[in-house]
């Protein structure tokens, strides 16, 4: 009996195919209506239409890089490990790990995380069609077309923007009790728990070959200083190399005064009231030998260790995976301690005299800071300029502070990446203000930097502010910005770097 239920199930199976089989020859049958033609023929155009037109959107790879994210590792007597900057040298970390700022409540690496995220998000809409559809409808509020295009056109291009992390520590619910807390916050490549090099986030980044980094961070503000925001900037080698060099009489100290860099020197320790050049010595002595000086420029100061950096780095310019047995500090060389038996040589120090680290670093449009200073005002300006686009509350006068001169020193990130470099300190976290700005309207900061970050590539046509009138034309210019706070709309030129930035990694 069962055996004969199966049998009918079965032949009404195939009864169904067949049916479903003369269905389809029907409908095949039926697409020769002239309706269906009529599709046809307009597809094919559409499709050949598409296919003459077609080109491919160039891509750029980059990095935005939301700071800090690791914490202070303290031992069991309460005292702060040093937990940063593994010099292989010593077999220890030379410095404390660097947590950023924090004011009342506020994080700095909390907020520069959501930050990041949402520059990334705005930046990833440009990698599909509909995505494009919805980056150039924000385009749109800011400009009308691209620079040299006419019409309503801009340039369709692909930002493939990586984030260097996408938690802070203590999004991971444990004890800041432990060396390896740090491990994928620290800047430094560092070993691991199997004591295996693992990659910090200097290495990180040149592996990924970006042509742009942009660096997210907040700063304190002193007494005295009511806020705003400004650039982070690293002076090339000749700055560098002119300082060692009037220490060794080789070159005259007026020299040093006619420098773009002279007055813009972070002072790290104002108490002590060192001389800008006094600054920019101990910078060199740390760039050059892996320690800072004292204030004379005549001692190596010891507790103040740098580590010879080039080499904390998995990239093309570290001397070789053993260089640390033949670091010899008291002998002639790159790594002479002495100032006069120090010599320059090897590939790191032939990268920081190349021509594309001079374009990185040095003159430029701005006069200094090369393509880096550039970048990194050009962000700054699309905040000030957005924001009062996109909120017409924040167009109110001092709503929104100014923008400082940079501070420049020889930090790691823009030095040790083949990218170019636009390191931020966005607002004063301290100041209310600042904090209602990059807080309160976080959406429009974030619309303004990927919409800067996409100029920057491309280029923008900027307009006038919607009630007619540029950002400069202001009466109470209070800027100490050398030339005024309206984005230029230029794009880097990038190609002038050939394969540059492809090259930090073999
Ligand atoms: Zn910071």
């Amino acid at each position: 009996m069962h055996k004969i239920t199966m049998l009918a199930k079965l032949s009404k199976l195939h009864k169904d195919y067949y049916k479903d089989c003369i269905d389809l020859y029907n409908r095949i049958k039926g697409l020769t209506s002239s309706r269906t033609i009529l599709i046809l023929v307009f597809g094919s155009v559409a499709l050949l239409f598409f296919i003459t037109n077609f080109k491919f959107n160039k891509e750029y790879n980059l990095i935005i890089d939301p700071g800090h994210g690791g914490a202070n590792v303290f031992q069991k007597d309460g005292k702060i490990v040093k937990n940063e900057r593994w010099d292989p040298v010593k077999g220890k970390y030379l410095s404390y790990y660097l947590t950023g700022m924090e004011a009342d409540t506020y994080h700095e690496h909390l907020v520069m995380l959501e930050l990041g995220k949402k520059v990334k998000a705005y930046l990833d809409l440009t990698q599909s069609f509909w995505g494009w559809q919805r980056f150039e409808d924000i385009l749109r509020v800011f400009s009308k077309a691209n620079n040299g295009n006419k019409g309503n056109k801009f340039e369709r291009i692909t930002l493939k923007a990586k984030l260097t992390r996408k938690d802070s520590w203590n999004h991971r619910y444990e004890k800041a009790d432990k060396i390896h807390i740090n491990n994928d916050y620290r800047l430094y490549d560092y070993p691991d728990e199997r004591a295996r090099l693992r990659h910090g986030r200097l290495s990180f980044i040149n592996h990924h070959r970006p042509s742009l980094v942009v660096s997210l961070h907040m700063t304190p503000a002193g007494k005295g200083n009511e806020g705003g925001m400004a650039g982070v900037l690293a002076p090339g080698f000749r700055s560098y190399d002119l300082v060692r060099r009037i220490l060794l009489k080789e070159e005259k100290m007026k020299e040093w005064k006619k420098s773009y860099w002279n007055g813009k020197v972070l002072d790290s320790n104002k108490k002590a009231g060192w001389k800008q050049f006094e600054l920019m010595n101990a910078d060199s002595w740390g760039y050059f030998h892996g320690y800072r000086s004292n204030k004379k420029g005549n001692k190596v100061n010891f507790n103040a260790a740098r580590g010879i950096r080039h080499n904390l780095v998995s990239w093309a310019y570290k001397e070789s995976d053993n260089w640390a047995k033949d670091y010899r500090p008291n002998q002639a060389g790159p790594y002479a301690l002495k100032y006069r038996d120090f010599e320059a040589k090897g590939k790191f120090w032939d990268r920081e005299r190349s021509q594309a680290e001079s374009w990185r670093r040095e003159g430029g449009p701005k006069l200094y800071g090369g393509d880096n200073h550039y970048a990194t005002d050009e962000l700054l300006r699309f905040v000030q300029h957005g924001v009062r686009i996109l909120r017409p509350a924040m167009r109110e006068k001092k709503k929104i502070g100014k923008i400082h001169f940079p501070f420049a020193s020889s930090y790691a990130l823009p030095i040790y990446v083949n990218a170019i470099v636009a390191f931020l300190e966005i607002g004063y976290l301290n100041r209310k203000r600042d904090r209602e700005l990059i807080i309160g309207e976080m959406d429009a900061v974030a619309k303004s930097l990927a919409v800067g970050i996409y100029s920057l590539y491309a280029g923008l046509k900027i307009e006038a502010l919607p009630d007619g009138t540029y950002l400069d034309d202001s009466k109470s210019k209070v800027n100490e910005s050398d030339d005024g706070y309206t984005p230029k709309g230029e794009a880097l030129d990038l190609e002038k770097y050939g394969d540059y930035f492809k090259s930090s990694v073999d």
